[in-house]
């Protein structure tokens, strides 16, 4: 019996979208990095640090003082009024606030997406290496899924042909999760003209956008062509993860459709929180906020490179030196395989994510994921020793 399958002799019958889904990969092997005293470079999570406790007290007292039955009352599916208009605002392209749809984290907007726009067999165009949590989300609606070649800067328009007749590109531009890379404005250009050339809808992901580190990045992919993409936004990343508020921007004709999904999914979105984030935002809170938490994640990145250059030397692995973000990519040695490398790094108390877990298809087997932001700088650079080390050990 596998993992997920039920025993032969039950009761119950799965349905087969159910029978697609697996456990996360990286949920299994951060199971294994739990062993005390490990140094976790492989976790998702943004730091703890980061989130802003006082705000929230504050907000919270003011919520309920001020609309209490209103917050915690049943609200509309389409989100809190106000919030709507706030998002509607920041965004830095042309969009109305009846366009926002508030989601239960932005990981649900790519299950509305999936559930409204996908077919089983239906073809749906990725990344590679893409974000592992929407493979996670669009699989039980059974795509068949087309990678999309990509080098450092993003997917190569001249190669969007593999994806023609596709539902839509699901694009995440900004800081990607996994690899930390970034869009450059001409890939932008050039992508999105292509796109809109073949008639290939887009689904940008963007929730570490905020998170640069010197420049902000180039304009989103949706301000190229509003009419052709859904772009999704999240305050996990800003403000804090465990609130689940997220929102999808959707052009006009499609908005009823999604709107219809999240009214069965779930309602809506707790009224209480998304008040609580307004209050917390309403006053410019993210202008200042948003800074400090950029400079925590720049120095932490470059600590991270500082201890890579240092000890990886000679040893034929290669990383990129993202922009902003939480993630750095690594590619080890022809012949290595990151995989079978955790082990040993478990060993010796340091834990990354294997890349593979990343990719549709044809999987590099030699990358790996590393987080910069929840480690202290001394144990980053006592994790990449460690690292090294495991690389030294399986080095032939
Ligand atoms: N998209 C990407 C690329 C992510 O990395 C994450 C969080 N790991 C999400 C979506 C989901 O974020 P949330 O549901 O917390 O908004």
């Amino acid at each position: 019996m596998k993992l997920n399958d039920l025993p032969t002799n039950s009761t119950w019958t799965l349905a087969r979208r159910a029978e697609r889904m697996n456990p996360s990969v990286i949920r299994e092997i951060l199971k294994v990095t739990e062993k005390p005293g490990i140094i976790s470079l492989a976790g998702g999570l943004p730091s703890p640090k980061t989130f802003p406790v006082s705000a929230f007290a504050a907000a919270s007292a003011a919520v309920l003082a001020n609309d209490g039955p209103g917050a915690l009352q049943y609200d509309a599916s389409e989100g809190y009024g106000p919030l709507r208009q706030a998002i509607a605002d920041f965004l830095p392209w042309d969009v109305d606030a009846d366009q926002i749809l508030i989601t239960t984290g932005s990981q649900q907007g790519l299950d509305l997406v999936g559930k409204i726009l996908i077919d089983a067999g239906s073809r749906v165009a990725v990344e590679s290496p893409t974000y592992l949590g929407a493979l996670q989300a669009f699989t039980p609606y059974e795509p068949e899924f087309v990678s999309v070649p990509c080098d450092d800067n993003g997917p190569l328009p001249d190669q969007l042909d593999v994806a023609r007749g596709a539902r839509f590109l699901y694009a995440l531009p900004n800081f990607q999760n996994p690899s930390g890379r970034c869009m450059d404005a001409g890939r932008r250009d050039a992508l999105m003209n292509k796109a809109q050339e073949i008639g290939l809808p887009v689904v940008e992901d963007n929730p570490y956008g905020d998170l640069w580190f010197d420049a902000p990045p180039p304009a989103p992919l949706s301000s190229h062509w509003a009419d052709g993409c859904v772009y999704l936004g999240s305050f996990s990343k800003v403000l804090a993860p465990g609130l689940r508020l997220g929102y999808v921007v959707a052009p006009k004709t499609l908005y009823p459709k999604l709107l219809q999904a999240k009214q069965a999914a779930d309602l809506h979105t707790p009224s209480f929180n998304q008040r609580v984030v307004h209050e917390v935002i309403r006053d410019g809170f993210l202008d200042q906020h948003v800074p400090t938490i950029r400079a925590l994640y720049k120095q932490q990145c470059e600590a991270m490179l500082a201890a890579l250059d240092k000890e990886m030397q000679g040893l034929g692995v290669h990383w990129n030196r993202p922009d902003g973000g939480m993630f750095l990519w690594v590619r080890l040695p022809e012949g290595m395989s990151a995989i079978e490398l955790l082990p040993k790094a478990v060993e010796r108390n340091v834990a990354f994510v294997p890349g593979a877990a990343f990719y549709a298809d044809n999987a590099d087997h030699r990358t790996l994921r590393l987080s910069f932001v929840t480690s202290t700088v001394e144990q980053i650079a006592t994790g990449i020793a460690a690292l090294a080390a495991a690389i030294k050990d399986v080095t032939p």
